[in-house]
This record gives C-alpha cells, structure tokens and sequence, in this order.
C-alpha cells in the first residue's frame, strides 16, 4: 500500500467487503513496527456517513454546520462538504480551509467569543458574515471591522450537570442582550439571531428549554428594537450516540414548533462537533518505556489492597496529552485501549497506568487499568480518538503528529452515491485495498525494542 500517500495530499483507502477496520489496523500496525514504531490514526470516513444519515433522521430539520476545530483533516472536510453540512470555524484558517473546498461563504459561520480583528476582517473580505458575540467590547471590535456583520448573540445557559465546569464560560445574560441591542443600532451592525451552546457533560432536558424560551425571549426584545431574526443556533455537544440525539430533539423538537414553528423564516442550526469524527477515529500507540512499581505505594490512599505482592507496571507511550491526548487537559477522558497483541485468555491481568512520553506529571492518560503485561513496542488502540486529530495550525514545529490513514467501505461508499453526495474532489482521492492485506502473525508485532 505504499507509494499512495505521495501522489494526493490525502488518500481514502476503499475496503472491498472482505476486509475490516480491525484488518487495516492490523496491517498498518505490522508495517510501523517494521519502520520506527510511531503512533498512527485510521479513520473511517463511511463512519461519517453514518452519522450523517442519522442526524437527517433523527434531526432533519435542524441543519448541522460541523465545528471545524474538532478534526480538520481535508478528507473529513472534504467527505462532510459533499454530504452538505455547513461549517462553524473558530479561526481565519478554518475559515479559509472551508473556503477552498468551495463552500459558500453563507454556508460559513465564524463562531469564537474571543475574536482577533484582523480575522474579523478577513471574515469581511471573503463575505464570512454570521458570527457570534457576547459582549460589548467584542461587539464594538466587529462594528469597526466587519461593518456588514450579522451577529448571533451568545446566550449563558445554565449548568445543572452538578460537576465542576473546567472550560471557561462563555455567553451574556438576557438583560445584558437588551443593552447589547442598544449597541448594536447606534454602532448600525445588524442582529439576526441568538446561538447557546450546551456541553455534552450536561444534557438536562431543563437545560434546553430554558435556553430555548430565553432565545424566545430575545427574539421578541429584537423586534421591539427592528432587527430582523432569522437564526437559531442550538450549538454543540453531541455525543455521537443516537439515543442522546433523539432525547435531545425529543426535548426540542415540541418547542422549537411552539416559539419557532416552520413558517416563522427561522434556520434552526447546530454545531456539531464530536458527534461527527469522534466514533470515526482509532489511535494506535506505542509502548516506548516500563516501569515496575509496587504495588501498596501506586493505589490510591484508601483503596482496599488484595494482593499486595504484586506488581504494577507504568507504561509510557509514544503519545500524551501535549499530542493526540490533548482533550484529556479539558475533558473527562476514560478510554481503556485494546491490547493489539494476541495474548491467553487466562494471562495475569495487572494494575497498569498509561502515561504519554513527555515525563510531565499532567501527562497521565489512564490512571489504573487492568492488562496483561505489556512489552516495549507494544501497541495500544484507543478507540473514539476524532477529536484528538490535531489539525495543520496546531501542531508545534517539532511534535512529530501520527500519520492519518483514511478508509471507506465498499458499501458507505454506495451510500453516498446513492444519495448523490460524493464530489469530484473526494472520488479522485479513493485507492482500493485488496482484501488479501488480512495478514496478522501474531508475534511480528512486538519485536522488541
Ligand atoms: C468545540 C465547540 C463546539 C463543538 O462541541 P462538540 O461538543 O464537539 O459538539 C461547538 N461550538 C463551539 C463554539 C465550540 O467551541
């Protein structure tokens, strides 16, 4: 399969029916313990599909823009803009990513609460206009820039989840909108809708109406002051898992034909972010270093101890949270990787903490687990891994980021075509993957280092 990464910028390996995601782990696994053992990704893109197919059933009405920042791999761009999602960018890169995949700038909303002015007007420049804002001084900052800006206002929601926010807050108060408002006509900028966000940790019910009764609300407030609303922006924090979108549209779907019924000229939007590429993506990693520990010394203090005899193993990976770990520092993460190697099912099973390589002590990526004992050169596959795919503008000039290997099923592929949604740009990328590559010698994986 070599040779192919050279000729695109990206390619989408097609997987005959034969072969499985597991195979071209398989295969790309063998292959990097042959040349230097790096972390590498696979990442299925008909898994995108799948999630697009579900969003048009469960949520048809609510148009998905996908949050750039979340993995912008061209190929997931790419598969996404053929299947039509419109897409949220934080920065002027993202927004020029979506930009050359010819997305229309409408298609295009620029969604930082923090955003800097020269961005701003490269958002102008291009026609980039629906944007979001939750304060004075950031309204003022888009007036001088972008003076055709159409602004959705960020609204506060609640959190009733009962855990510790970790990520900072963003959004105004409904009083604060009023005074926003006034801004906003003496600056002459334009109003046209209000956009919340609600995190995947807390998805309350509650949560939502109230976040939708208070859009409610400064939409009546917008009228009094002439603005013409016309968007309604329900944010991010989909899991990816169908039975939390079908609570969650269980939840609004009642509400938004009640406060913003079909003929009211309303776009109901969503950023989805996670939902799309989290699911689609497997990291696969490398045990570079171990470490044997005692057992009373490693537990937590008052955990009950059985065997006390027996040993703890510290790995540490080719990966950490300063790489394809980076949400571990925002996220709850409780990811427990699948062993690669072929192992007995009555082997030892013994208490294992997974660090990454950068000898920091944030960089702890599982705390305890239960494996069998693991050798140098080793792999792990951590599954779920989408939104750990660093993009071009995040990576430090020295990290050295996993290799991304793309596939596509034979019968997704079908999907799309059969929905008249692949593009030119996305089909010329397609190599076929044989599905003879079914190798797996169980011990050709773990020379040792
Ligand atoms: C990150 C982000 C999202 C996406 O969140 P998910 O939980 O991945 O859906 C949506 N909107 C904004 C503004 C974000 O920063």
């Amino acid at each position: 399969m070599k040779g192919f990464l050279e000729d695109a910028n990206y390619s989408i390996g097609l997987l005959d029916e034969g072969a499985t995601l597991g195979n071209v782990i398989d295969n790309y696994a063998y292959e990097h313990t042959l040349t230097g053992k790096n972390a590498f990704f696979v990442g299925d893109l008909g898994n995108l599909v799948k999630k697009h197919i579900q969003w048009q059933n469960v949520m048809a009405p609510v148009k998905p823009f996908y949050t750039v920042k979340c993995n912008s791999t061209p190929g997931v761009l790419e598969t996404l803009a053929a299947l039509g999602t419109g897409f949220a960018c934080s920065s002027k890169t993202e927004m020029a990513l979506a930009l050359d995949l010819g997305i229309p700038p409408v298609n295009i909303i620029y969604t930082n609460p923090c955003k800097q002015a020269s961005q701003i007007k490269y958002a102008a420049k291009t026609g980039i206009n629906v944007m979001t804002c939750d304060n004075e001084i950031e309204l003022k900052k888009i007036a001088r820039n972008h003076p055709n800006a159409k602004l959705l206002l960020h609204i506060a929601t609640e959190d009733i989840s009962g855990e510790e926010e970790v990520n900072m807050k963003f959004g105004t108060t409904l009083k604060n909108c009023r005074h926003l408002m006034e801004c906003a006509k003496e600056l002459e900028v334009q109003i046209v809708g209000v956009k919340f966000h609600i995190s995947s940790s807390c998805k309350e019910p509650q949560v939502y109406i109230h976040a939708i009764s208070d859009t409610r609300c400064v939409f009546d407030m917008a009228e009094e002051f002439g603005f013409k609303m016309t968007m309604l922006d329900i944010g991010g924090g989909f899991t990816g898992c169908e039975f939390q979108l079908e609570e969650v549209n269980h939840v609004i779907s009642p509400l938004l034909d009640v406060y913003f019924p079909e003929d009211s000229g309303v776009n109901v939007i969503a950023e989805p972010g996670c939902y799309y590429v989290s699911s689609a993506f497997t990291l696969a990693v490398n045990i570079i270093a171990k470490k044997a520990a005692e057992y009373d010394n490693f537990l937590p203090a008052g955990t009950e101890q059985t065997k006390s005899d027996e040993p703890v193993f510290i790995y540490y990976m080719n990966e950490g949270v300063y790489g394809s770990f980076a949400s571990k520092l925002t996220e709850k993460f409780n990811s427990i990787p699948e062993v690669h190697k072929k192992y007995k099912e009555d082997e030892p099973l013994f208490a294992s903490s997974l660090w990454g390589p950068s000898c920091d002590e944030l960089d702890q990526i599982v705390e305890n687990c239960l494996l069998p004992e693991l050798n140098i050169g080793d792999w792990l596959i951590f599954d779920n891994m989408g939104s750990g795919v660093m993009g071009e503008q995040s990576a430090f000039n020295d990290f050295q980021r996993p290799l991304i290997y793309l596939t596509m099923s034979f019968s997704d592929l079908y999907k799309m075509q059969y929905t008249g949604l692949t593009s030119d740009t996305l089909m010329k990328n397609f190599f076929f993957v044989p599905s003879c590559v079914q190798l797996s010698s169980e011990d050709s994986f773990t020379t040792a280092a």
